[in-house]
Order: structure tokens, then sequence, then C-alpha cells
């Protein structure tokens, strides 16, 4: 059974978004169901030049498609403490689970502040994510703050390969790199 049946359609849900492509096919796909909002909140990525490209590629998505869109700033002397003894983990690995928890941690306040009742993320459209992290984390953080976590595997069903068949449609700027420093390296 797929768990978005578990929450109403034409529920509210903020939806966290790391990057245009991964958004293209996120939003997309989400909002055959639901009435989504995006918010691009990632304190992880370095350089800010990279960080200045991946949100000017989002904003470009949003007027293509077009969707509502928030931006969250900050966060970033959170995400070094949040990082901090895991320089050297692989990706996958509890770095990662840090660095997830704190982007959903504040999708979910931020939907409990505009009186949202449900948040997800474009994460899991990634072939380079453990979606079982993702929504272990998502559900715990729902969990904490009283709103529900839309829950997926935005991979499945070809998910990846339309999201880059989307970006390359639309002309938007693809990463190379997952986001950190660590990754960059
Ligand atoms: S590799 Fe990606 S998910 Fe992992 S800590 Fe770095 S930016 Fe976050």
């Amino acid at each position: 059974m797929n768990p978005l049946d578990d929450i109403p359609r034409g529920t509210e849900v903020l939806l966290h978004i790391c990057c245009a492509p991964d958004a293209a096919y996120g939003v997309r796909s989400l909002r055959d169901r639901f009435d989504v909002a995006g918010f691009f909140y990632n304190p992880n990525i370095h350089p800010r030049e990279e960080f200045r490209k991946r949100l000017l590629s989002t904003l470009d998505l949003q007027e293509k498609v077009p969707f509502p869109l928030l931006v969250g700033n900050g966060g970033e002397a959170a995400w070094e403490d949040a990082a901090r003894g895991m320089e050297d983990e692989p990706e996958r690995g509890r770095r990662c689970e840090a660095c997830v928890r704190m982007r959903l941690r504040e999708t979910a306040r931020k939907a409990v502040e505009l009186g949202m009742p449900a948040f997800g993320t474009v994460l899991t459209v990634s072939p380079k994510k453990d979606a079982a992290m993702v929504n272990r984390v998502g559900r715990e953080e729902g969990a904490r703050t009283g709103v529900r976590f839309a829950e997926a595997d935005l991979k499945k069903g070809n998910g990846t390969l339309e999201s880059v068949r989307i970006s390359k449609e639309l002309g938007l700027y693809r990463q190379r790199y997952c986001g950190c420093r660590y990754s960059f390296r």
C-alpha cells in the first residue's frame, strides 16, 4: 500500500526542496494528490556560489512550472555543529542522517508556523539517498512537531530518470555532488 494514501487528497503539504532537478519531478508527482508549496532550505550547501546556483535554478523552475515557493535562510552554524565529528563518514552514513534531520526538522517547524498539516521532501528522488532513512527521519520529526510526514520513495516508477528528463527539457542547472564540503571533496 502507498503510505501517501493515508493522507487525504488536497491536504496542504510543505515540501522540502534540495535542488531544482529533484523538485522538477517531486513537485509534479505530489501535486497530483496534494496542495503543495515548496520550501528551499539547505544550509549544508558549500560553497556559497553553489548555494546560489541551486537556489536560482529552483526559482527558475518555480517560474516555469509554477508553484508557491518559500526560501529558508540561516542554519549554517547549526549545520556545522550537526556534522562535527562526522567529517569522514561516507555518504548515506551518520552525517547524512544528521543533515537530513536538520533540514526536515526545519521544514516541519515551518509547516507548523504556516498552519500546514503535513510536510514532505523531494530528497528521495536521488538514487544516492537512502529512502528508508529519509522516511524514518521524516516520521520522527513529524511526530515531534505534530505534523504528518508525506512518506514516499520518489525514485520509484522512474522518478530519477524523469527528473533528469524534465531538467534537461527546462534547461535547469544539475549539480555534480550532493552538497556539503565533504561530498565536494
Ligand atoms: S553528503 Fe549530502 S546528505 Fe550527506 S551530509 Fe553532505 S550534503 Fe548532507
